[in-house]
């Protein structure tokens, strides 16, 4: 009996001891993981890092590229394109004008209503709606057709009482956000699709004409006066409302710029004729490119699996409709390296399936569990996961669009630099005293999704832009944000060039 009990004594301590061995293996070895998954974390943020000195220099290469894009056609990746607008609204406009603004993600439709004097200035009505996926691939005919369509919807709604029930035609501005080289302000011709759009045979079709044309075919008396890009819409509208703006910018789907420039600083114009002495040039920024851009190996893999690959490689960084999939790269490949994600999720490894608006969520969860990022991993093919792996995705969020915002205000600081406000005084980059006197107040327009809903990149933005400017500098620099400012704003910059009123003004 009792060497039965010393044998049973002696198993039950070496099964103890193997237990004891499992648990310390398993510990060591999920340790190992950690440092593994800590390890490639900070390789991540060393990949996307922004110093300050970097980002300088981007803004040097902005100003050089802006400088070379306007003194030939093609002598850099910025287009800089010409946009026939040599005046901007001021308020004094008059009459009932409409917008319709194809969007990276959504179309708006607007009336407005002015009575010549800024305080009248009225949204008689604003429709704003998302693209259906099925046309991104479609045909020009049906692009067009829905756009027609959804135009005739929104008219044959508008009350009898209301100003537009007219007999005098109704014009139209078109608010267009992809790349147009223009050919006057109510004509241009597409350079290429951007941000998904893949509607085949269109490059060098004049998209004004396009729109007319399916207008014309449902006998819609609509009058497609305006072509105008959505930053020049949005400098449009900005400036209407205060006159120190100079430059607008687009945080949406996608990432563009415009500002005012000299006339005679587009030398590549031989004959601006313009009367103002000046012109917007709609930069194109989402082109931009320069060896300083920290590119990293999910850019380089996002690039090469785009349907626009080596090209817009600077939106692709900034833009709305990629944050969210180089953030779902980054998961990805730690979930590929470790297991701290579980199982590798198929939905995972969809292309875009993780959107900026997640990222945004789980960015900005103040939950002390971080509910939303659970819900949103659990949506994405992977539930229970600990804590500090929520709040390492919730970190990973954080360093792709810290880069971004950074980078953004890279580009306008570029612009400043490039229009002599950011107080070098013009020199090649050396900083000199500031005299008070010397700055202008200066706004910048800003709007689009990504802006307007992002608090962490607006934060980081502003933050990027006083490091790099300066606290006494980036006092003289408003960033003016606005809803449907492009819209609205090709609406007035309609109505400021156009001089057939609407009969409620005759
Ligand atoms: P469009 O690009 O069609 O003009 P918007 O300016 O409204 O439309 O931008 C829409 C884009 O803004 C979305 O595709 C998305 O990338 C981004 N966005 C929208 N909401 C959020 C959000 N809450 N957080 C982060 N990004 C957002
Ligand atoms: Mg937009």
């Amino acid at each position: 009996m009792g060497r039965v009990l010393a044998m049973l004594t002696a198993a039950a301590a070496v099964v103890a001891c193997s237990v004891a061995a499992v648990m310390v293996r398993g510990r060591v070895k999920r340790r190992r993981k950690w440092r593994k998954v800590v390890g490639l974390l900070k390789d991540l943020e060393e990949s996307f890092e922004t110093p300050l000195g970097r980002l300088r220099q981007m803004v040097d290469a902005v100003a050089v590229e802006m400088q070379a894009g306007l003194v030939s056609e093609g002598g850099s990746k910025l287009k800089m394109l010409l946009t026939f607008v040599d005046d901007l609204p001021n308020g004094r406009e008059r009459g009932t004008y409409y917008a319709l603004h194809l969007g990276g993600s959504y179309f708006r439709i607007i009336r407005v209503h002015l009575g010549g004097e800024r305080s009248s200035l009225e949204v008689e009505d604003i429709e704003r709606h998302s693209i259906p996926t099925s046309l991104l691939n479609s045909t020009s005919e049906v692009l067009f057709d829905f756009l027609a369509s959804s135009l005739q919807k929104f008219i044959e709604k508008e009350g009898k009482e209301s100003s537009s029930s007219q007999d005098v035609k109704r014009e139209l501005a078109f608010t267009f956000s992809f790349p147009v080289k223009q050919t006057s302000l109510s004509s241009g011709v597409l350079i290429k699709w951007t941000k998904g759009f893949a509607i085949s045979e269109m490059a060098g079709e004049d998209i004004a004409e396009c729109l007319q044309g399916a207008l014309d075919r449902r006998g819609l008396d609509i009058h497609v006066a305006a072509l105008v890009n959505d930053t020049v819409g949005a400098l449009s509208y900005g400036h209407y409302h205060d006159p120190d703006t100079i430059a607008a910018v687009v945080f949406g789907t996608g990432s563009n710029a415009c500002y005012l420039e000299r006339t005679d600083a587009i030398i590549k114009c031989q004959n601006p004729r313009t009367t103002s002495g000046s012109m917007v040039v709609n930069m194109e920024w989402g082109n931009f490119w320069s060896s300083r851009l920290p590119r990293t190996l999910y850019d380089i893999e996002l690039d090469a699996e785009s349907l626009n690959s080596n090209d817009m490689g600077f939106e692709k960084m900034i833009g709305g409709m990629y944050l969210g999939d180089i953030v779902r790269r980054v998961i990805l490949r730690m979930s590929q390296e470790s297991d701290i994600f579980g199982p590798i999720s198929s939905i995972l490894s969809t292309p875009f399936v993780l959107r900026t608006n997640s990222v945004s969520a789980m960015h900005e969860d103040d939950t002390p569990e971080l509910h939303e990022v659970a819900t949103i991993l659990k949506h994405l093919g992977v539930p229970k996961v600990q804590l500090k792996v929520r709040k390492l995705v919730v970190k990973i969020c954080d360093v792709v669009t810290r880069r971004a915002a950074r980078l953004s205000a890279a580009g306008i600081s570029g612009i400043l630099k490039k229009v002599g406000r950011d107080g070098s005084g013009g020199g090649e980059g050396r900083r000199r005293s500031i005299g008070k006197q010397m700055m202008r107040r200066t706004v910048i327009a800003v709007e689009g999704g990504l802006y307007s809903n992002y608090k962490m990149f607006r934060e980081y933005m502003d933050e990027a832009l006083r490091d790099i400017l300066g606290d006494d500098v980036a006092r003289h620099v408003v960033i003016k944000a606005m809803e449907d400012g492009s819209s609205i704003g090709s609406a007035l910059l309609l109505a400021s060039s156009h001089s057939v009123r609407t009969i409620s003004n005759i």
